[in-house]
């Protein structure tokens, strides 16, 4: 039999978790879920998981270790503390990180756990917590493409569209490029919406005409910040996260590290990293990120 552990099972690790113990087949794979919030342990075991007690008790006889944590520095201690992945797994065992963190970072723990003998791949993943719970995930993965085969299963278990971006920390790569094109048009579209309003047009008129123009995008089609056009949107839901204005900052600080890493200007970049910083600062970090829609004056003091 197959073994997989999973490690992380918050907004995005709890569905992807139930996906892959609800995909693969029973007589064939056995997924141990671990989380530090016992309550989200109980949850994957009512989803059909076996509930870990410990990361070392969960990875012992893995042939694949899965992690989706907050951040580089959960990663980094959750692979190489004492207990960890890395002195209780085998060394056969497959290592995919699909937590969203730095590329250098990912690098580095590649590079660190290759001389401690072991495989692993950085696949961060798109489509937020929808698709995390209806298996529809893009994945996108760096590390050797022997590995990015051997793991087509699991991710197809999880995800729709699958890629390889390429040698370990390219998934990362195209990862941080993605979010920050995602930061920056949250907030265009939201500054359309408002435009638009203003002159006369309501939201679902506007959706209806830009979603099939040249300004449709997925944060308008899938995530749309004004209330009404797309009834999933967290804008229908308080803006309750989703995607927290907390992840998305991250995300767009990495986005600047990695610009400045390879001495690239990412101005827009760097204005959607200031207008999130302004919302975490006045208390908005845990909301959902498109609920800069409520909110798009407040770059202007930051
Ligand atoms: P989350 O905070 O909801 O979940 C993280 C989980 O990791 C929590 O349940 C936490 O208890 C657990 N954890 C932390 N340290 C641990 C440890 N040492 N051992 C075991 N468990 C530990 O975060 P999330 O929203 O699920 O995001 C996870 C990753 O996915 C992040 O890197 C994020 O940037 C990325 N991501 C999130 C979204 C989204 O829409 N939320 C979309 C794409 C990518």
């Amino acid at each position: 039999m197959y073994k997989i552990a999973f490690i992380g099972l918050g907004n995005m690790g709890s569905g992807m978790c139930a996906n892959l113990t609800k995909q693969l087949s029973l007589d064939a794979f056995q997924v141990t879920a671990f989380d530090l919030n016992s309550e989200a342990v109980t949850a994957a075991a009512a989803a059909g998981a076996v509930p870990g007690t410990s990361i070392a008790d969960s990875v012992k006889d893995a042939d694949c270790v899965i992690t989706m944590l907050p951040a580089g520095a959960h990663v980094a201690s959750v692979y190489f503390d004492t207990g960890g992945i890395t002195q209780s797994a085998p060394t056969s065992a497959l290592l995919v990180d699909c937590s969203t963190i730095a590329v250098s970072e990912a690098r580095e723990i590649s590079n660190k756990a290759s001389d401690l003998g072991f495989v692993s791949l950085d696949a961060p993943v798109s489509g937020g917590v929808a698709a995390a719970n209806a298996g529809t995930l893009t994945f996108m993965v760096g590390g050797d493409n022997a590995d990015f085969l051997r793991a087509q299963t699991i991710f197809q278990a999880m995800g729709k569209n699958i890629f390889h971006a390429g040698p370990s920390g390219n998934g990362q790569a195209a990862k941080t490029a993605n979010n920050m094109l995602l930061g920056i048009s949250m907030i265009a579209t939201s500054e359309a919406f408002t435009l638009a309003e203003k002159l006369g047009l309501d939201a679902q008129t506007f959706f209806d005409i830009a979603s099939n123009a040249s300004g449709q995008c997925w944060s308008m089609t899938s995530y749309c910040p004004a209330p009404g056009p797309v009834a999933a949107a967290p804008s229908n839901n308080d803006y309750q996260a989703g995607f927290a204005v907390a992840m998305m900052l991250k995300d767009l600080r990495l986005a600047a590290d990695a610009a400045a890493s390879c001495r690239t200007a990412t101005p827009f970049g760097a204005k959607a990293e200031s207008t999130y910083a302004a919302l975490a600062d006045a208390g908005m970090a845990d909301r959902d990120f498109s609920i800069i829609m409520q909110h798009l004056d407040i770059g202007d003091s930051a």
